[in-house]
């Protein structure tokens, strides 16, 4: 395989109050485990079920399990179609041992990543939804571990009709009158589903008219005037999602002290169980669950590439933490010894510098892969062939190692072989001029790759640069000199007239 080195630039966990003698040492407990364990027996013999079972104790039912099941075959982890009937099959597996009725579940979309396949069933109850937490089952499918779980958050409500009695205009005056003191506030997006309202025997579901208005979620029964709760605004399906990252300055004079700042990560892909979408630029997302344990942040820019971390060259790097504020889910991607984010970050930069120039999609690299913490010595290279950028574990801090690298795959993608490898040194060179250019032109920065003007390294790489003709200047001419550092501006003109 042809390389082109570029040697230079390179649970619901059961709160037990700590009070008297542990739950776990209770009568009550050793009754319900036992006959959960007596369940747990009786659902692997009845479904052919292979694997660990863990049981809510409140509501008496499972809560995941993991594994695998005797008649359900997983042949293509990552076909959605064949998922489909994968997760359906489940599905009536469970059913009989868990809360959700016969027909309540409606399937959501099946999304597949590398990591394998999930979906989410969402209990409805004669078309209505469940809010305020529960009603859904979700299900994944893992690469990694071959291996079913299916988490159970399905709840009890009966799917007899009920009678609505009251109009949407009457439950407003009520939340009017007996909640705002007579002013006219307006709820917005108003709605009927069912909602959990405490009672002295925990929890029960009503169907009610959700009205929510300023600060304050009011729910009114929809069979009698009955204000059922009033509750700050804290019912939310959606969520948004920002993805920040570690990142180094884009423009140094001194590559050893860059100042590292914490940057939006653009248009990396952000996954839930029933979402998969594209960041925006600004690293910012929308996702319509709340569940944000689920929360998956990829460092891939659409199908333009994604970055790899050596020696694991098959995983798309993901996030390090997801936390949560309020309304706000924050996927983070640390700094560490790759240097990875950064190098994702420099190249989505420079990448949207160069889409701007292109403007057409099809021109644009295709599933090009960046792999980072590469055992080189230094910089990174270019595999044409491959379809793949290494970037040395030390040179990813450095944006114009990766930008240079990028560069040099737009030029193949746009110009084809009309400046790559051509044999004839003034036209490769012509290619390097570009993918020297194009990040200083990207990051605004006047010289190019890095160096203080006055350095007497950089004044040697001018006088160098200066010396050698056309003919000369191409990579191996610059694979003799090190540091490079020349006016871009300068040197691509003066090559673009040399043509
Ligand atoms: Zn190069």
């Amino acid at each position: 395989m042809k390389r082109y080195f570029h040697c230079i630039f390179f649970l619901s966990l059961m709160v037990v109050p700590l009070m008297g003698i542990p739950y776990e040492q209770t009568e009550e407990y050793t009754q319900k485990q036992a006959i959960l364990n007596e369940r747990a027996v009786r659902f692997k013999a009845e479904t052919g079920f292979e694997g660990d079972i863990s049981y809510n104790l409140q509501s008496m039912q499972f809560s995941t399990i993991s594994g695998s099941f005797k008649e359900i075959e997983v042949t293509a982890p990552q076909d959605t179609v064949i998922m489909r009937s994968v997760f359906d099959q489940v599905v009536s597996k469970v059913m009989p041992y868990i809360s959700a009725r016969e027909g309540q579940l409606k399937s959501g979309k099946v999304n597949s990543n590398m990591n394998g396949s999930g979906i989410i069933y969402w209990q409805k109850v004669n078309g209505y939804s469940i809010e305020g937490g529960g009603g859904s089952l979700r299900i994944h499918y893992s690469l990694a571990t071959s291996q079913l779980s299916v988490n159970n958050g399905t709840v009890d409500i009966s799917s007899d009709p009920i009678s609505i009695n009251l109009s949407l205009e009457q439950a407003i005056s009520l939340v009017q009158e007996k909640v705002f003191d007579g002013a006219e506030v307006k709820p917005t997006n108003p709605r009927i589903a069912y909602v959990p309202i405490d009672n002295d025997d925990g929890q029960a579901y009503y169907l009610c008219y959700v009205l929510v208005n300023q600060g304050y979620t009011v729910l009114v029964d929809v069979s009698e005037p009955i204000i059922r709760k009033v509750a700050p605004n804290l019912i939310s399906r959606s969520f948004n999602v920002n993805v920040l990252g570690n990142v180094y300055n884009g423009v140094y004079t001194d590559i050893v002290n860059i100042p590292l700042s914490q940057q939006s990560m653009g248009s990396v892909l952000v996954q839930t169980p029933i979402d998969s979408l594209y960041a925006d630029y600004f690293g910012q997302q929308t996702v319509s669950d709340s569940i944000y344990t689920w929360l998956k942040t990829e460092l891939r820019n659409h199908e333009i590439f994604h970055v790899v971390q050596y020696p694991d060259s098959m995983t798309v790097v993901q996030q390090d933490s997801v936390s949560v504020s309020g309304s706000q889910l924050f996927s983070f991607f640390s700094d560490n010894n790759a240097k990875t984010a950064n190098a994702y970050y420099h190249a989505h930069h420079q990448q949207q510098f160069l889409n701007e120039l292109v403007a057409d999609d099809m021109l644009q690299p295709w599933m090009l892969k960046i792999t980072t913490n590469y055992p080189y010595t230094s910089g990174g290279t270019i595999d044409y062939n491959g379809n793949t950028i290494r970037i040395s574990h030390n040179s990813g801090k450095l944006s114009h190692v990766v930008r240079h690298e990028l560069s040099h795959a737009n030029i193949l993608s746009v110009l084809l072989t009309l400046f790559n490898n051509t044999n004839d040194d003034t036209k490769d060179a012509m290619d390097e001029a570009f993918a020297v250019y194009l990040p200083c032109a990207a990051t605004e920065s006047p010289y190019c790759i890095y160096g203080n003007q006055q350095d007497p390294q950089r004044i040697d790489t001018m006088n160098h640069i200066s010396s050698v003709t056309p003919l000369d200047l191409n990579e191996r001419a610059y694979c003799r000199v090190p540091n490079v550092g020349v006016n871009s501006n300068s040197l691509f003109l003066w090559l673009f007239e040399g043509i």
